[in-house]
């Protein structure tokens, strides 16, 4: 017996709700009300046999997922805390980010509606040592359905008009599930390719192999440093990649897919926000199409390193648009409640 409804396959919903009494069609209609309504409870579900409704209750849950803890900040960004069964009797949580426009925001204005930040693995193995993530190691991969799960959950706390891979875990690492949830979603959540960016180190031979593909998401690589040394401490996982390999398969995805790559860089105070940083930088993306964001370290206890000041960030990036390079700075949200992704499963853990 499946545990829930979005574990299944659609010819598994259908077994299970022909099982219950119900006619092959109700499937599609349950469907259509959970990804494509946002209806979480069968009561509502009046297109359906009222017998159907009670049997489907009473034998298969809508989530699968038990919401440990809803943190809202004061800018609106709600950091949930879900946890999921595991098969062998235990359980595994993740975090998932609501985060509505910021409050006067140009975004606000046109009405559109919040950012969902979703994570692919429990925990993660590629173990940065800035990241809240990695620190205990792996723990599994999440299922498709778990990933959509985070979608349909992520939706009950208001309208959603991106979503953004930047969750826990390397989603390169858990590619299948993670591209047959964003499957799922696309049509029904309005996520098509522009309103969805997947976050990597970036594994040359994947992405050389994703690209033809044309998966239905924007590309942003964490680069992080120029320098190769340096690299294999930041992202350990990549040890032994040179850059050049990650930023050619960068090149090779544009060409493939038309879309361009974001380069994305923590800036750790004294450590990847120096002037040589951002020469050497401009240096190698010179004459490349891609972007670069700035995103200042968000405090991770006993970590180490420190947020650049404002003006240094800014700084770093006057060096690359004064180089002709498109740079943006990531704003943090939620400050308050542990900004940096994976503290609050951190904590939970603790
Ligand atoms: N595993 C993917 C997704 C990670 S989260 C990846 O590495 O790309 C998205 C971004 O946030 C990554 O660039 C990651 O390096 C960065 N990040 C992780 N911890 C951070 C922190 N404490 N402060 C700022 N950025 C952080």
């Amino acid at each position: 017996m499946a545990a829930s409804l979005l574990a299944l396959s659609e010819e598994e919903l259908e077994r299970r709700v022909v099982a219950a009494g119900g006619r092959p069609f109700h499937a599609r209609v349950i469907g259509e009300q959970v990804l494509g309504a946002g209806v979480l409870d069968y009561a509502r579900m009046t297109a359906l046999p009222r017998s159907l409704r009670g049997r489907l209750a009473a034998e298969l849950p809508i989530l699968a997922s038990v919401e440990r803890a809803a943190v809202r900040a004061a800018d609106g960004t709600t950091r949930l805390l879900l946890w999921f069964p595991d098969a062998d009797g235990g359980g595994a949580s993740v975090e998932t980010v609501h985060i509505p426009p910021r409050p006067r925001s140009r975004a606000e204005r046109a009405g559109n509606g919040a950012t969902l930040c979703v994570s692919t693995q429990v925990g993660c193995p590629v173990a940065c040592p800035f990241c809240a993530s990695g620190r205990a190691g792996l723990r599994r991969n999440l299922t498709a359905g778990e990933i959509t799960e985070q979608f349909v959950r992520g939706r009950a706390l208001g309208p959603l008009s991106r979503a953004v891979v930047m969750g826990i875990g390397e989603p390169f690492l858990n590619l299948p599930a993670l591209l047959a949830a964003l499957e799922r979603v696309r049509a029904p959540f309005g996520l098509g390719t522009r309103k969805v960016t997947v976050s990597t180190v970036g594994f040359p031979e994947r992405l050389r192999s994703l690209a033809p593909t044309r998966p239905p998401f924007q590309l942003a690589i964490s680069l992080h440093t120029p320098f190769d040394a340096q690299r294999d401490e930041l992202v350990p996982a990549m040890r032994g990649t040179p850059i050049e390999e990650v930023l050619t398969a960068g090149d090779d995805w544009f060409e493939r897919t038309g879309r361009e790559v974001t380069y994305e860089m923590v800036l750790l105070a004294g450590v990847t926000d120096t002037a040589d940083h951002a020469s050497t930088l401009a240096r190698r993306l010179g004459g490349r199409r891609c972007s670069v964001n700035l995103i200042p370290f968000n405090a991770v206890e006993d970590s180490g390193f420190r947020r650049p000041a404002p003006a240094a960030v800014e700084a770093f990036r006057g060096r690359l648009t004064d180089a002709g390079l498109v740079a943006t700075v990531r704003h943090s949200r939620g400050a308050e409640s542990d900004a940096a992704c994976g503290q609050l499963r951190l904590r939970s853990e603790a």
